[in-house]
């Protein structure tokens, strides 16, 4: 007979109920957005560049979208390029603003809570001999402008200070971070990805002079950006080819995900519209929360105009964010965790961490972020499994802290270990001693031969894939299921002595189960 391939793939998208509430980190294409693209990808396939008719039309697409963006952000459609991502506008501006001034001015002004794509070209620009400061924030992630003005001086050319985070929804006041940098001198760049379709945007009043933009944030597709550049401010193109974009962005244009980025721009009005009854909805989950949890800490500013409708980051002490993002998964709920576990890293989020929390705070923290297809009966029901959850209503799976696995549980002979970690991490870690591999994403093969009378230890490379299969495991009917929180890469920086002494010890690769 046949093996039931992909019964776990299956699982993993079988939730009864989809309850997203991860707005932040993308959205769902708007049916609006949807049916202009797919016109544009049916009947526009000619070249912007070409000088006939249907690459002309194609170009006339595109300063169609330019048009779009431009009125969503109060600019000028001369004064936007667009670019595959926000990541590419970010930093296609920092590097290109310091090879301008460096080594004349040398010196940078961010905040510690920027987005990756921020931090991490700030930390390469740094390798570079550029200086970079960070002023600090609040504990609800505002800038501290007394600070600012201590740090920007006349070597400083740009500050870089993002209008809203997306994990805490902090708005920034761009206005006197502007006044500021004026002051000295210097350009400013904002990033804007989260803060368009949820807040007015108006870049000539902000005076900044580059911002950067996201169209997957407000219900258009993935794979497209902008950038914002005020007229006669200093760019040295990212990349070099063709033409395009004024000569400032190399490249065919994806006419298909500018029409779509245009689409969704022109529905901005109507988002902002529509955020007092997100901003309601959140009211209502804030306080559905504080009454399960009262001892729970907002990390969000409170004052509404000071945060984003949709956003709310939320600390639950003595909860693991981990298990509770993993309940809420196995009931088809998305939110966010405060920290990076789900990707491979155990290290705590940065902008928690600015903002004043311990680490352990930190893993403690999810992040809700609502949308415009969030409804009263979703908020209900997710507070519902929380309330659940944290009451201990429901049978969830055990966690196991890196640092607490020891000898005794490597060695236990009534614990199974099981290695769900992809190839790829296997050629590159050895893995815990005494485990059993499995191809992650088929576990429904093996399942005959996991035992039942021992509790099954999980592990992957950060602790979220494993939470996964250990909820499946559960469902399966497996009483003792465990997940190593943080995984292997929790474990091996935790307890580096034992995994120098035991790692890859008497590892056995399981065959997938004979069906008969
Ligand atoms: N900046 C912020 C604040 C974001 O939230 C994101 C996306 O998560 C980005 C930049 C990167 O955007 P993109 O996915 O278009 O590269």
């Amino acid at each position: 007979m046949e093996i039931k391939y992909f019964e776990f793939l299956k699982y993993l998208i079988r939730f009864n109920r989809q309850v997203y509430l991860d707005h932040n980190a993308t959205t769902p294409v708007s049916d609006h957005v949807r049916k202009k693209m797919e016109k544009a990808l049916k009947d526009q396939y000619g070249n912007p560049s070409s000088f006939y008719g249907i690459g002309r039309k194609s170009a006339e697409l595109v300063e169609q979208a330019r048009k779009h963006v431009a009125q969503a952000i109060q600019a000028d459609p001369s004064e936007v390029i667009f670019t595959a991502c926000a990541t590419e506008s970010n930093n296609a501006v920092l590097k290109s603003v310091s090879t301008h001034f460096y080594p004349k001015k040398k010196k940078i002004v961010s905040t510690p809570i920027e987005h990756p794509s921020v931090m991490n070209t700030l930390a390469y620009l740094e390798t570079q001999g550029v200086i970079v400061e960070y002023c600090p924030v609040d504990d609800k992630g505002r800038i501290r402008l007394a600070e600012l003005e201590k740090q920007v001086d006349d070597d400083t050319f740009l500050v870089c200070c993002m209008a809203a985070n997306n994990e805490t929804g902090v708005i920034q006041d761009l206005k006197a971070v502007t006044n500021i940098a004026r002051q000295h001198g210097a350009l400013v760049l904002t990033d804007c990805v989260q803060a368009l379709g949820k807040i007015p945007i108006d870049l000539h009043a902000w005076d900044v002079d580059y911002a950067s933009f996201s169209a997957h944030k407000l219900y258009g597709p993935k794979g497209i950006g902008a950038l914002y550049m005020k007229q006669g401010s200093p760019f040295t193109p990212f990349l070099h080819g063709g033409h395009q974009e004024s000569g400032l962005r190399a490249g065919t244009e994806s006419l298909h995900n500018i029409v779509g980025f245009g689409a969704a721009c022109q529905e901005v009005d109507k988002l902002l519209a529509h955020g007092k009854q997100i901003r309601a909805l959140k009211r209502q989950l804030t306080q559905r929360l504080k009454k399960i949890k009262p001892d729970c800490v907002i990390n969000s500013p409170e004052i509404e105009a000071e945060s984003l409708p949709n956003t709310l980051s939320i600390t639950f002490p003595g909860v693991e964010n981990a298990g509770l993002m993993g309940m809420l998964d196995y009931r088809g709920i998305a939110v966010s965790a405060g920290s990076a576990c789900s990707t491979g890293e155990d290290t705590p989020s940065h902008v928690l961490k600015a903002i004043g929390l311990s680490d352990s705070a930190a893993r403690e923290t999810i992040r809700i972020s609502l949308g415009h297809d969030t409804a009263a009966r979703d908020i209900q029901y997710m507070t519902q499994v929380v309330r659940d959850y944290i009451e201990g209503r429901i049978s969830f799976v055990d966690m196991l802290a890196p640092a607490q696995l020891n000898e005794n549980i490597l060695f236990d002979e009534k614990t199974y270990i099981l290695d769900v970690r992809p190839p790829d991490d296997r050629k590159k870690f050895r893995g815990l001693p005494n485990a059993h591999e499995v191809r992650s994403l088929h576990v429904e093969q093996y399942l005959k031969q996991l035992p039942r009378d021992k509790r099954i230890l999980v592990y992957c490379p950060g602790g979220g894939l494993s939470v996964m299969i250990s909820y499946y495991l559960k469902a399966k009917g497996f009483k003792r299921v465990t997940n190593l929180r943080g995984g292997l890469d929790g474990w091996r920086k935790r307890r580096s002595d034992l995994y120098e002494k035991y790692a890859g010890q008497n590892v056995t690769v399981l065959e997938p189960d004979k069906i008969n």
